[in-house]
């Protein structure tokens, strides 16, 4: 399990193990809830329990802004510093030559195509900080470039070489408040 070291994974199965049979059965039945109602967005790739995600499929969000992430996750964080008001768009990973992922492994050509159908007039590309996490905003800004959209990144509030999951609330606010054109 990501993030959990050997000593937490030793407890967490005591614990387990120490559990009564109903609490085991709740927790049982939770995670398989997990997987069999939680899907991706056929539209975003945000985690939702429908086939279209509330996000895509509300009024009262702004359509002319996409918010451009690495993971499903990042939406989750994005979405608790109350800063953002668009859409988003799930690139499920990023460019990273030394694993053999290229933009082809990417949801970009997803992207292209939601820029033809939707009324899509900023994207804000709020990729990690990383060597890869810029190397891919780089990618997709020089892509973007000719079609004449606006083309922000979030700025850096949140640490270099860390993860927006491990951002704090206000860091993150203030990134995506103090975006920048690139
Ligand atoms: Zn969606």
């Amino acid at each position: 399990m990501p993030g959990i070291g050997k000593k937490s994974a030793y407890r967490i199965a005591f614990y387990i193990l120490r559990m009564d049979q109903s609490s085991f059965q709740n927790f049982i039945s939770s995670i398989n809830e997990v997987k069999e109602h939680l899907k991706f967005c056929k539209n975003c790739g945000a985690i939702t329990e429908t086939e279209i995600c509330e996000i895509c499929l509300s009024t009262e969000r702004n359509a002319k802004i996409v918010c451009i992430v690495e993971q499903p996750e990042d939406i989750f964080f994005i979405e608790n510093t109350n800063e953002y008001r668009g859409r988003y768009h799930v690139l499920n990973g990023v460019i990273s030559p030394l694993d053999g992922i290229g933009p082809d492994q990417l949801k970009i050509k997803e992207l292209l195509e939601r820029l033809n159908k939707e009324p899509i007039e900023e994207v804000l590309i709020a990729t990690n900080p990383t060597l890869e996490g810029d190397a891919t905003a780089n990618y997709i800004s020089q892509l973007l470039k000719p079609i004449g959209l606006k083309i922000t990144r979030i700025a850096h509030g949140v640490t270099i070489g860390s993860t927006i999951e491990y951002a704090d609330q206000y860091t993150l606010g203030k990134a995506i408040k103090s975006r920048l054109t690139i």
